[in-house]
């Protein structure tokens, strides 16, 4: 349900249905728009005397939200969301690239990835500490050390980091290191680590399942939302289909159907989304001129040598290349790298 604050309605006015809408148990979310402000109430909507609360003073409307995610619908709030990270905005004309190794494998090869692609033009730095691996004897990660060395390439570089968090017990610690906490894909419907690492108030990039469908990544968004969190960053990074030429199968036509049904900022994942490294380029640039706000990549020194994903890592200087050309196509689409 979203209440309709008149374009005159006074903050005291817009405190007592905040406060009505409490007592009656609901969730609420206040929006302030240019014009006019709205509450979003999320809740049982039985409770709801509506007339009531279209007698109270400086309410204009009561309109239903029809989808089943609230917060995260266009519906609730029609401008689109800007997650910042100082001054760093996801979501806006600028087009951010995050990049770096799929998994943190030492600090010296970290570090040298991290000033390459920041010299490159990327703004967030990224790196596995806590890998998701398929099979049980493949490289798990340094865990917290992986951290520490996170955390000494952004002070080195004065990048941005983000890295996935796999457990709610590790939650709290990655928080400790991190600009950005990663949900990823095998991760989304984890519904104990979607609130825990929402309630951290950290900007969460939430990666779409492996199998899931648009609704299902948007309702997941909607657990970080209602634990308090509005910074989400959905993440496309290909589906599981019958199609076996790549990794997985990369959903553009997600983007314009995210930016329809949500506010939320979306970017994509052509590493994993392709599983080639030779298909990134051409995958990233169809990204940015499908709308999307902004990319994650994987770059290695030496993707021969990698302990995680080689196959799909850039080279730095093809990061590098890649990077000129993608400004071309923002440019194009009237955004910016
Ligand atoms: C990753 O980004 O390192 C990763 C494991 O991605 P995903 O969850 O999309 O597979
Ligand atoms: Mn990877």
């Amino acid at each position: 349900m979203i209440v309709v604050m008149n374009k005159n309605a006074t903050k005291e006015q817009i405190k007592n249905v905040e406060q009505k809408l409490m007592e009656l148990g609901f969730l609420t979310h206040p929006i302030y728009g240019e014009v006019k402000t709205v509450i979003g109430a999320i809740g049982d909507k039985r409770l709801l005397n509506t007339q009531e609360i279209l007698t109270m003073p400086g309410v204009e409307n009561l309109v239903p939200i029809m989808k089943p995610y609230k917060l995260a619908s266009r519906e609730l709030k029609q401008e689109s969301t800007i997650v910042e990270i100082d001054d760093i905005k996801i979501g806006g004309k600028e087009i951010v690239v995050i990049a770096g190794p799929c998994a943190i494998e030492n600090e010296e090869s970290f570090i040298d990835t991290a000033i390459k692609v920041k010299e490159a033009g990327a703004k967030i730095l990224r790196g596995g500490a806590f890998k998701p691996r398929t099979s049980p004897y493949s490289f798990q990660g340094l865990e917290e050390e992986g951290l520490k060395i996170m955390y000494t390439a952004k002070k080195i570089t004065g990048l941005k980091i983000v890295t996935e968090v796999l457990d709610t017990r590790d939650v709290e610690t990655v928080a400790s290191y991190v600009d950005i906490l990663q949900i990823g894909a095998r991760n989304m419907q984890n519904f104990k680590l979607l609130k825990e690492a929402g309630s951290t108030g950290k900007p969460i990039l939430l990666k779409r399942g492996l199998a899931a469908t648009i609704e299902e990544w948007l309702m997941a968004a909607e657990y970080i939302l209602s634990s308090g969190n509005d910074n989400v960053i959905l993440c496309e990074r290909g589906i599981r289909t019958y199609e076996t030429s790549t990794r997985n199968t990369i959903d553009m036509s997600a983007i314009p159907v995210v930016k329809e049904l949500s506010h939320l900022p979306i970017i994509v994942d052509p590493s994993h989304a392709s599983g080639t490294w030779k298909y990134v380029a051409p995958l990233s640039k169809g990204a940015i001129a499908t709308g999307a706000d902004g990319l994650i990549i994987e770059v290695h020194l030496d993707p021969t040598c990698a302990l995680c994903d080689g196959p799909q890592s850039l080279r730095p200087d093809k990061f590098s290349k890649l990077m000129e050309e993608l400004a071309l196509v923002a440019q194009a689409v009237g955004r910016q790298i």
